[in-house]
């Protein structure tokens, strides 16, 4: 912080998190600025984005994107490109805050440059948690940073639990929508297209956690990363469906009481309390009325029905790269199904396939991970390709 002003690098600012990151930002400019930027291949939005927020440098990993950004605001700003820009922008030093807002095992090496930078990082990368987990959480005690979460859920756990002693939490349960096949059968489920998928009851978000919110793999990440931030065990996780998303998440204290964290289903308030902690800074983001929501209800996941959630638990207890493996696995398998190449219930079976046959190793060097994620891809890209050709 710099005179009371947190000084950002937005990673994905184009997406759904980073979008909802600079809107944050745009209505607080006394609280937030911003110094760098990052986006894939949507160059118009990035332009837009230069424009208005005036960043020291922007990262573009998309060759076409970025010579379209360098012709439209080259003269403005840095342009960064090729394969380590984002982890060159990432160790820079004079930045208070990474918003963590890649999608996928992209956003691990970043996120590693940044911490080992000494950055505190506001976390809606799951997948970096997830598949390095172990390595995240020894490198944030020995740089003494924090990472806040930005993901509903694990925002939710860490304000029930602000103020009150570790050993005293005794389960966490995290809530989920059910997302849109909600109480469909396996046969009901056995044909959905990706349009049918992409239809969040509750969220607007980007395709890939769209999907991983239909096939319930979302919630099964969701599981791993409040393992990795909470430091608690699978067995004291549960996972509750409550289709109105309006209880973030909860946590069972040991004398039996539970505290839950409300609020409307938008991500600029967990993205707001990420980068305003340990303090609450006021904001108008929309209010809850119980009145108006009415009713709150509460069911079982169907984990037979909806496997990805079962084999992320099978992935977590199994420990090491096990949740590397499903992760990249998962990639491979949502990117096949937006393409049409393969069905919403191959998933989970491809990932399961993975599961069985990519070796589990410990976890505790980068490399093993990148190594594991690499061999979970070609397994899963083989699997896929074999399916194809016997249908
Ligand atoms: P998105 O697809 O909308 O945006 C992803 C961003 O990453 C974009 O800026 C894109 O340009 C960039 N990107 C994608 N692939 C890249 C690559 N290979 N190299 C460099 N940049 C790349 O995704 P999103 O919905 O904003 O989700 C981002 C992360 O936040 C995910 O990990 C997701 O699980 C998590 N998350 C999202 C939400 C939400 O409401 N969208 C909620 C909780 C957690
Ligand atoms: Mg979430």
């Amino acid at each position: 912080m710099r005179n009371g002003t947190n000084i950002l690098a937005v990673f994905g600012s184009t997406g759904s998190i980073g979008c909802n990151t600079l809107e944050v930002v745009r209505r607080h400019p006394e609280h937030f600025r911003v110094r760098y930027l990052t986006g894939n291949s949507n160059a118009d939005l990035l332009i837009a984005q230069v424009r208005e927020f005036r960043p020291a440098a922007v990262a573009v990993t998309d060759p076409a994107a970025e010579s379209a950004v360098r012709d439209a605001v080259g003269d403005q700003t840095e342009i960064l490109s090729g394969t380590d820009a984002l982890t060159q922008l990432a160790g820079r030093d004079d930045y208070d805050t990474m918003v963590s807002s890649l999608v996928g095992f992209a956003g691990l090496l970043p996120t590693v440059t940044a911490i080992r930078a000494g950055k505190n990082i506001a976390l809606a990368n799951k997948e970096t948690l997830v598949v390095a987990g172990e390595i995240i959480t020894g490198l944030l005690k020995e740089r003494d940073v924090h990472l806040l979460p930005i993901d509903s859920e694990h925002s939710a756990i860490l304000q029930c639990i602000v103020g009150e002693p570790g050993h005293s939490v005794a389960r966490i349960v995290l809530t989920a929508s059910g997302g849109p096949f909600r109480g469909r059968t396996a046969g009901e489920i056995a044909d959905v297209t990706p349009a049918a998928a992409l239809q969040h009851p509750n969220w607007s978000m980007g395709s890939k956690i769209t999907i991983d919110s239909a096939t319930l793999m979302n919630k099964g990440l969701e599981v791993i990363e409040a393992h990795w931030l909470f430091g608690v065990d699978a067995s004291a996780i549960d996972v509750v469906v409550h289709p109105q998303s309006i209880i973030h998440s909860m946590v069972e204290f040991s004398d039996g009481s539970v505290k839950a964290q409300l609020g409307v289903p938008d991500m600029k308030i967990p993205i707001h309390y990420a980068l305003t902690w340990p303090d609450r800074i006021a904001a108008d983001y929309e209010r809850l009325n119980l009145a108006d929501v009415g009713t709150l209800t509460f069911e079982q996941p169907d984990l037979e029905t909806f496997s990805c959630l079962r084999l992320a638990y099978q992935a977590l207890e199994e420990g090491g790269t096990a949740p590397a493996c499903l992760n990249a696995a998962n990639e491979v398998a949502v990117a096949a199904f937006l393409r049409g190449d393969l069905s919403f219930p191959g998933i989970a079976q491809l990932i399961d396939d993975s599961l069985q046959h990519v070796p589990t190793l410990p976890a505790e060097e980068i490399d093993s991970v990148v190594d594991i994620d690499r061999q979970a891809r070609e397994h899963a890209a083989a699997s896929l390709t074999r399916l194809k050709t016997l249908t």
